[in-house]
């Protein structure tokens, strides 16, 4: 038998160690620690029941577990081979009892689990575990049978496309730096995730963070680098420590350094720490950062691809996209290719939050709709209480509603929308949330993280926020819902990075949507 328990940070906070020791010294004293494996794996996505722990091989999905319970599940399942149906999350239990396995409880069934195809299978401290699941074989691969060319061939065969937010092709992101003439070049990952309610990057750093230094080696093979640097913010800790420890064993295992697989090609990899500013998610803030200097953006071109990190031509990518590249170059372009809808190839994983039953990780194939991530794969609204809106793309992103709620989610579709795919938040509302506040608190966000560096962002968001905050407070006047427009158009289009531009988003897409909550505020309106 194997005991997994997360220790992904959702996990964690609930206390997921105490129970992992707990168990280990149960085992103990029945003498029958030798027979039964256990694992701290990263998370499996429904953080709503966590503690969760799965036992198999029956797979009993366990959840919210306390350590007061670890006499009794050591004492009936492991021990006696009866699982501790009390314990077993609900929804994986079939009608007669038994247990239902895991790929046909709701929660799972739609999902395809590529980026996250490891995160709470594998021990992300042990290589082995990695290596045992086809780990380095796409690098082996590449160095071994495929020249640069190719590697970028496939990577633009299969049309993935850039999950940190700004969907560019990856394959065209290497192309651009592969052609550029320089001794010197970088591949960097972002993982400065910064958008609340977000931790698809976290997870997978946590739950799978050699997918991400064998997707960086092949990218340097690809463009020329033999430099990595991962820009990861230091408020996720557990993520930075299973950096520290997959880095030092990939070069323990020379899968990192000098000469990988005796091909001469040497790459490494370094990590940075963020300070956890929002704007250094931006990428050459993200640079500037990195070489030590304030994290402010600059303006584009050149673009890091030509010119980057000390102006070396450099390629940033998100985790996420790094995650899925092992797997493209393993089963081929078409396969990827083969997954999505015609522009927005493969999955997108999202993190569920807000008044939603299961708030966690998901991972599903582009063109589901959003009825079905919402409803079938997140439980839908708790409480009894009516859908209101989601908000995608975090604070760069809108508000959808209702009646959207049958609409494929993909790049094009979710901007058309007046909305955006983002890194992967998605925030529900129920009947309960005030649409206005909504905007508010997005708007709050942007002007503290607003980096001050030019006029549109950096008074607009004040004033933006002051206007919404006057209209909360029955304080605003119709007039108001005017300016919020004028103004946001003009921040939209007069600043220096995305964070401006993208910042009144919220506030556009809920007065084009809800502007009867915007009215039913306001002092003058009839
Ligand atoms: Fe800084 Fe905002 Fe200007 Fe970006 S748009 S450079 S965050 S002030």
């Amino acid at each position: 038998k194997s005991v997994m328990i997360c220790g992904g940070t959702g996990c964690t906070s609930s206390d997921s160690m105490p129970i992992l020791h707990a168990i280990e010294q149960e085992l103990k004293n029945h003498g029958i620690e030798n027979e039964i494996e256990i694992v701290r794996t990263g998370c499996f996505g429904l953080c709503e029941l966590g503690p969760v722990v799965i036992v198999y091989p029956e797979g009993a999905f366990y959840a919210r577990v306390e350590t007061k319970d670890v006499p009794e599940l050591v004492e009936e399942h492991l021990l006696k081979g009866n699982v501790l149906k009390r314990l077993v999350y609900k929804e994986a239990l079939e009608k007669d009892g038994s247990i239902k396995p895991l790929n046909d409880v709701n929660f799972f069934k739609k999902q395809m689990r590529i980026a996250l195809r490891n995160c709470g299978v594998i021990d992300p401290e042990k290589i082995e575990e990695y290596i045992a699941r086809d780990g380095y074989k796409a690098l082996h691969k590449v160095l071994a049978t495929m020249t640069p060319e190719e590697v970028i061939a496939t990577m633009k065969q299969s049309g993935l496309r850039g999950r940190g937010g700004g969907g560019f092709s990856t394959g065209m992101k290497w192309e651009f730096a592969a052609k550029q003439v320089n001794e010197q070049k970088y591949m960097i990952c972002n993982a400065d995730e910064g958008d609340p309610g977000a931790f698809m990057d976290r997870s997978i750093l946590e739950g799978d963070p050699h997918s991400v230094l064998e997707a960086m080696a092949i990218g340097g093979y690809a463009i020329g680098a033999n430099q990595g640097f991962i820009y990861v913010r230091a408020e996720y800790p557990i993520a930075v420590q299973r950096l520290f420890v997959a880095i030092h064993e990939a070069r323990k295992h020379g899968l990192l350094g000098k000469d990988l697989f005796g091909t001469g090609f040497d790459f490494d990899i370094e990590v940075r720490l963020g300070a956890g500013a929002f704007v250094c998610g931006e990428e050459t803030a993200l640079m500037n950062s990195i070489e030590g200097k304030r994290g402010m953006p600059n303006p584009k071109p050149p673009f890091p691809a030509v010119e980057g990190l000390w102006k070396k031509p450099s390629v940033i990518n998100n985790v996420e996209t790094y995650a899925n590249i092992p797997m493209i170059i393993l089963k081929g372009a078409e396969w990827y290719s083969s997954i999505g809808t015609e522009k927005s190839k493969g999955t997108k994983v999202f993190a569920l939050g807000g008044k939603i039953v299961n708030t966690g990780l998901v991972e599903v194939p582009m063109g589901i709709t959003l009825r079905e991530v919402i409803f079938e794969i997140g439980g839908g609204i708790p409480n009894g209480k009516k859908f209101k809106a989601v908000q995608t793309g975090g604070p760069s992103g809108g508000c959808l509603t209702e009646e959207h709620l049958d609409c494929s989610i993909d790049f094009d579709n979710l901007n058309s929308l007046g909305s955006m795919m983002g890194s992967g938040g998605m925030i529900i509302m129920d009947e309960d949330n005030c649409m206005v506040d909504v905007a508010r608190f997005y708007l709050d966000f942007t002007r503290d993280e607003s980096c001050g560096k030019c006029t549109p962002c950096r008074v607009g968001t004040k004033r933006l926020l002051e206007i919404l905050e006057n209209i909360t407070q029955g304080k605003g006047t119709a007039d108001d819902l005017e300016i919020l427009e004028d103004l946001s158009e003009n921040i939209k289009n007069a600043s220096l990075c995305a964070l401006g531009g993208t910042a009144p988003n919220p506030v556009i897409s809920t007065l084009k949507f809800f502007r009867n909550e915007y009215l039913a505020h306001v002092v003058d309106h009839k």
